[in-house]
């Protein structure tokens, strides 16, 4: 079952229950109006008949039948008249009063209503010079039967009606509250992998459909931000490897077309050699941040920041032999004010390449400094070297990006994608400041445990 008919379903109910309860009552006090005016009728002229047979004595029991004859205002109406040990006085068609045990079950103090089959009837007690009578009367009341049957065929006409038009109603009404969503929905099933770019109809109203529609866009250039850097990476990524096999390839070709001399060959396998390092080199690096991208479980420990430093300095300076890296590190009064939480081969990873790239990217020496805040321990790596252009920074951790200024410089730009990723895994931050020609500061910010 569809929204639209549910909703229209579940309106009609309510309405249809409403509208029950609501006849119910009306039905209700109409009956019981119609029948506290029969009964009081009837009462008054039980009364009247009374007070003519007991309190006139020139009515005797013929004349007042007469007088009763010709005066009739009930339906199938009975009359006794008995005194207080049921002797019968006065009666008037009596077929339902007739039983003396019939009588002296309805005598019940000065005034009882009561029914017996199609009649009401009401007792009421004459007392007239300390002696008491017994007044029994009761009749048909035909109008109020027929005007309550009237009632209730209009009642079920006017339910059966109103439901009716309360269904159709409520279903033109549904349509038009589903028909943004079924818009919605529409439009959703136009969007796929090819088509993010799509967007929806956001409308002008500040509606939950609306945020609905604002919250799916937003999600969408989410993941076609997502898409088009996947799509980015992997056309990047072959580029990358294929240009060396191409040229390796190319070049073995051409060599096994000639004779060449036993130096000759030497030289062509040096090349190739570095040429598959370069690859090797590469390939390591991408398994690296697609490890890093995959694993959202990696271990983490309590790991102190100098002890990664160290080691990270340690293993870039067997590579730049020679070159300064200095280590500015003002050691707390309490060492576990170093330790967060970490993974220490991944962080080692990320501090490495920062210090790499400082000793890649300048000639003169590399500072490594931290300092210990209040809420985090800021790690620096800073250099004089050729900088980034201001332009470029913003984009600079994306992978394969390489700044304008170092196409003589190799590397293959995957680097810092890697210390994001690390960072963005540790919850801490990296902020890049550089200025071309003047060097370059990486600032890696991390929550403090203590
Ligand atoms: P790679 O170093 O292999 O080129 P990275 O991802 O490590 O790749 O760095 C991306 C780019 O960021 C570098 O190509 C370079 O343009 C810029 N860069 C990174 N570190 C520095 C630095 N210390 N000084 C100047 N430029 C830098």
């Amino acid at each position: 079952m569809n929204i639209k008919v549910r909703l229209a379903l579940q309106f009609t109910l309510i309405v249809g229950g409403i509208l029950l309860f609501f006849s119910a009552l009306v039905y209700y006090f109409s009956y019981s109006s119609q029948l506290s005016k029969f009964r009081q009728n009837l009462l008054d002229s039980a009364r009247n008949t009374a007070t003519l047979f007991i309190n006139v004595d020139e009515v005797d029991s013929s004349l007042l039948k007469k007088i009763h004859q010709s005066t009739i205002s009930f339906e199938k109406e009975e009359l006794v008249l008995t005194d207080s040990l049921y002797r019968f006085l006065y009666s008037y068609n009596d077929q339902l009063l007739a039983e003396v045990a019939t009588l002296e079950d309805i005598t019940q103090g000065d005034l009882n209503y009561f029914s017996i089959e199609d009649k009401d009837g009401v007792f009421y007690r004459h007392a007239f010079e300390n002696k008491h009578y017994f007044v029994y009367s009761m009749a048909h009341d035909r109008s109020r039967v027929e005007n309550l049957k009237e009632m209730r065929k209009i009642l079920f006409w006017s339910i059966l009606l109103s439901i009716c038009f309360s269904v159709l109603l409520s279903y033109i009404f549904a349509k038009k509250a589903i028909r943004p969503i079924s818009q919605i929905i529409r439009s959703v099933k136009e969007i796929n992998s090819r088509k993010l770019s799509s967007r929806l109809t956001e409308g002008k109203e500040n509606d939950e459909i609306g945020l609905l529609a604002k919250t799916f866009n937003e999600m969408l250039s989410d993941l076609e931000i997502a898409f088009r850097n996947q799509e980015d990476f992997v056309s990047n990524a072959s580029h990358e490897l294929r240009t060396p096999l191409t040229v390796m390839i190319g070049e073995s070709d051409y060599f096994l077309t000639h004779e060449w001399s036993e130096k000759e060959y030497k030289n062509h396998i040096t090349n190739t050699i570095a040429d598959l390092r370069h690859l090797n080199l590469l390939i390591n690096s991408l398994l690296e941040l697609a490890q890093v991208n995959r694993d959202k479980t990696i271990p983490f420990s309590d790991v102190r920041i100098d002890e990664i430093l160290f080691v990270a300095i340690q293993k870039v300076r067997e590579k730049y032999t020679g070159r300064k890296i200095l280590p500015k590190i003002h050691y707390p009064e309490n060492g576990n004010e170093l330790v967060i939480s970490g993974n220490s081969g991944l962080l080692e990873i990320a501090c490495r390449n920062l210090i790499d790239n400082a000793c890649k990217f300048s000639t003169e020496d590399v500072v490594v400094d931290f300092a210990i805040k209040d809420q985090t321990i800021n790690v620096e790596i800073s250099d004089n070297g050729i900088g980034i252009p201001f332009s470029e920074i913003n984009d600079i951790n994306k992978p394969f990006k390489r700044a304008s200024n170092v196409k003589f410089i190799g590397g293959f730009g995957l680097g810092l994608s890697l210390v994001s990723k690390i960072m963005e895994l540790h919850k801490a931050e990296l902020k890049i400041s550089s200025r071309v020609n003047k060097g370059s500061r990486f600032e890696l910010i991390f929550r403090r445990k203590i």
